[in-house]
């Protein structure tokens, strides 16, 4: 369904990026990858689907960075068709006590980055009168949750991004939707058992139990492999007038 097409997924050398990159990859488009930490493997998976893979290594919290990604994408592979914000950080402490550059890098990098991507790959999508951005944004654009202010403002924040460019593409063959997942076992989230586990003197088991029954009425994670196939709905025909939604996959956290 997407073979010719190429999609620049952020953050996409872990956890949910990387499954939406397959996903797409399956579909027969070409992928760019962003991210930290070891790029081969991801990349190796990635083109073991019969697509071409490229790799960018920008710091999403830095525009310049983002700029010479995005020339990248646009000089290695004609233009980007399918856009993913999904590069995201966490950090866990009361308003009062949350130190000050943390709260500009969950900005930076969850917020400001998915309006400098999208802000640089709309002309052309615009000008092919095709196009698809989903921005990955959590139950956390939803709802709050305690010691979590600059996560929840944020994802509240790409909401309202993805609805706004979702208005200004609207006559348009380009479409702005968001994804809102619940608890994904990533290494963002493994971090959260983890901290649960010492701080409660629990094993790996228990901690997690306690963190999925504290939100998720399903008592399962939903996996990169769900999201990335709701994200291949996204790019296909049948959604071409899904716009601006806040779709959560979440295991029925914001139903309560
Ligand atoms: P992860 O830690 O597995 O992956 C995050 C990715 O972002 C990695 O590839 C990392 O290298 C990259 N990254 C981090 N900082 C970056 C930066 N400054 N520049 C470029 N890349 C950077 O996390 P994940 O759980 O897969 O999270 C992906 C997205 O999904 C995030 O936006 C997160 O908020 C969202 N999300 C996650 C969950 C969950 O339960 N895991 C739930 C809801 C939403």
């Amino acid at each position: 369904m997407l073979t010719g097409k190429t999609a620049l997924v952020t953050g996409s050398t872990s956890g949910i990026g990387l499954g939406i990159a397959k996903a797409l990859a399956r579909q027969g488009a070409n992928i760019v990858l962003n991210g930290f930490g070891d790029s081969s493997g991801p990349q190796a998976e990635v083109a073991a689907l019969g697509v071409k893979v490229g790799y960018h290594g920008a710091d999403m919290s830095k525009p310049d960075e983002i700029e010479a990604m995005m020339a990248y994408a646009a000089e290695t592979f004609g233009q980007v068709d399918i856009l993913v914000n999904n590069a995201g950080i966490q950090h866990v402490a009361k308003v009062q006590d949350f130190p000050v550059e943390r709260w500009d890098a969950v900005i930076a990098i969850n917020l400001s980055s998915a309006f400098h991507t999208s802000r640089l790959a709309l002309p052309a999508m615009l000008k092919a009168n095709w196009g698809r951005i989903i921005n990955v944004a959590s139950v956390h654009g939803l709802v709050g949750s305690a010691e979590k202010s600059a996560y929840v403002a944020a994802k509240h924040g790409i909401v309202g991004l993805t609805k706004v460019t979702a208005l200004e593409t609207a006559t348009s063959g380009v479409t702005c939707n968001a994804i809102c997942p619940g608890w994904v076992l990533t290494p963002l989230v493994q971090k959260q058992v983890d901290a649960k586990a010492a701080a409660m003197k629990l094993s790996n088991e228990e901690a997690t139990k306690l963190l999925l029954g504290e939100k998720e009425p399903s008592m399962q994670f939903t996996t990169p492999e769900e999201l990335g196939e709701l994200a291949v709905f996204f790019c296909s025909p049948a959604a071409g007038n899904v716009r601006g939604v806040a779709w959560n996959m979440d295991g029925g956290w914001a139903a309560q």
